[in-house]
């Protein structure tokens, strides 16, 4: 199958950090099709080889065993070419049409790496350049609008020139192992399904934490915040991953409708729960990686008085049969006290307990994304101690319990066979599978439900500061432990 990959920001941050490298992969793997070519489109003007000599000079950054020998890379640059094109110009486009028509490619991919601002006046050139056939399937990054109007206004004008099963809303968390892994955990064995529910399970916790900073992304950064760039898509993505009633088949759109149904059934804020169930941060002066590192606002291009959200936990509960009550605790932030994004769930103590357990022990299982990648399921086993202890002069008899672990390490397991979240999502779009992508009414649902937070975050006193390397306010921890519960960390 041939296939014509039109990267627009060809040049830009995503293309050369994420995109370059797992196109890469998917060529040392040999999956990536036969007959391909990848088009970085810029208004640099640059000719194919110039372009072929940046992204090779990118790849000199790549980590280790990832970076391509010369003689890979020379056999990897034949796919790549370039043409130099202003986004914002109709007559571009006629060139690209040309480019493009020549060869007639059994997959047209168009992935608008570009400022979000540049999407809705490119797919209607695109449009307007013919390119919008049967053929063609367009890949959207995120942020997909700063609201649920600017969302809607993208997904009305992408609608309006493509159907909806040629349009990739891409969330890069969904391409991870370890969540195509939770689909199978939960769906794929008959193990963990009659207990994934409100009697057994007590509460489930999903925590996304960065130790870098804003980087060299500040501009970008400090317009977005930590709910739009992690919550609305990701963190609410994993959480319809946990949640979901398990789909009638593995059609893309049998997943969506589930994952669409736990938006719909996210409890609405009221004022009380603005004020209970969110916690918004903003990180000063502190440590990450062992060294003194600046505060937000010292960062280069934040505005110095800045309201933005570094940090972001919430309290959300999903009013359905299934969930009715369990707590769904969610919490993102930059310059946290590692790398660190994980699931995990809670399950409710035995109800009778004959055996000493570990003070506060409850069965847990541990879904770990970044940096580690498999699954821990928390039990508790006889220890081999012999001693036995005496209650009320009669002698328990058992040796107390200990805390032992189930791991599932799929690195070591899988090894070489692993895709990364890119690879596996860019092969997705070059073969037409929808799966792990974002519907445009499952997006619009996470926007209505992250608005009312943004809206009363205008008008209240700011993010409350925390030091860089801690794990956020401590108005967080204390919004979990009105429950009775604890961050995991803090067990
Ligand atoms: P970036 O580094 O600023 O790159 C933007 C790219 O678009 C450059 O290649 C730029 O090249 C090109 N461009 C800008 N205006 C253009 C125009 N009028 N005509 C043609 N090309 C134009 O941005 P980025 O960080 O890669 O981000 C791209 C998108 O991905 C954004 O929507 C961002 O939110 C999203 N995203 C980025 C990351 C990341 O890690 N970087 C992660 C997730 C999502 P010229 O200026 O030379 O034309």
């Amino acid at each position: 199958m041939s296939f014509d990959l039109v990267l627009f920001g060809g040049t830009g941050d995503l293309a050369w950090r994420k995109l370059m490298p797992a196109l890469f992969q998917a060529f040392r793997h040999g999956s990536l099709p036969e007959g391909g070519r990848i088009i970085g489109v810029a208004r640099d003007d640059l000719t194919d080889d110039q372009y072929r000599e940046l992204i090779g000079s990118r790849f000199n950054a790549v980590e280790g065993a990832k970076r391509p020998s010369p003689e890979e890379f020379k056999r990897f640059a034949a796919l790549l070419h370039y043409l130099p094109m202003d986004l914002s110009q109709p007559q571009d486009y006629q060139r690209l049409a040309q480019m493009l028509k020549q060869r007639d490619a059994d997959s047209l991919v168009m992935y608008l790496a570009t400022a979000p601002s540049l999407f809705t006046q490119t797919v209607q050139q695109i449009a307007a350049a013919g390119l919008n056939g049967p053929k063609t399937r367009l890949v959207l990054e995120k942020p997909l609008g700063h609201n649920l109007a600017s969302n809607r206004a993208i997904n009305h004008a992408v609608a309006e020139v493509l159907e909806e099963r040629q349009i990739f809303r891409i969330d890069h968390y969904l391409g991870k192992p370890s969540v195509q892994n939770l689909f199978a955990m939960r769906f794929g064995n008959a193990l963990f399904e009659p207990l994934w529910r409100r009697e057994y399970i007590a509460s489930i916790e999903i925590t996304i934490a960065e130790e870098v900073g804003v980087e060299k992304r500040g501009g970008f950064y400090d317009q977005t915040g930590a709910m739009r760039d992690m919550v609305q898509n990701h963190a609410l993505q994993l959480l319809c991953a946990v949640a979901m009633e398990p789909p009638i088949n593995a059609h893309a759109d049998a997943l969506r409708d589930e994952k669409l149904k736990v938006l719909r059934a996210l409890k609405p804020w009221t004022p009380e729960t603005l004020g209970l169930h969110a916690v918004r941060g903003q990180y000063v002066a502190g440590t990450a990686y062992g060294e003194r590192v600046a505060g937000y606002l010292d960062e280069p291009g934040i505005d110095p008085a800045s309201r933005t959200e570094t940090f972001v936990a919430l309290r959300a509960e999903i009013a359905n049969w299934r969930w009715a009550g369990v707590p769904f605790y969610i919490r993102t932030g930059k310059r946290l006290a590692s790398r660190d994004a994980r699931i995990e769930v809670n399950f409710r103590p035995t109800p009778h307990a004959i055996f000493r357990a570990p003070a506060g022990f409850a069965n847990k299982l541990v879904i770990n994304l970044q940096p580690k990648d498999g699954l821990e399921l928390h039990l508790v086993a006889q220890s081999q101690s012999q001693r036995v202890s005496t209650q009320g002069g009669v002698r328990a008899g058992m040796a107390p319990l200990a805390p032992v672990q189930l791991n599932l390490d799929f690195d070591q397991r899988f090894g070489s066979e692993r895709v990364g979240a890119y690879e596996r999502l860019l092969l997705d779009v070059i073969e037409g599978r929808l799966n792990l992508f974002v519907r445009s009414d499952e997006q619009e649902e996470a926007w209505r439900w992250v608005e009312p937070l943004l809206e009363s975050w205008q008008t209240d006193n700011g993010p409350r500061p925390y030091a860089a390397g801690t794990w956020g306010p401590s108005a967080s921890s204390a919004m979990i432990a009105r429950d009775g519960n604890a961050w995991s960390e803090e067990h």
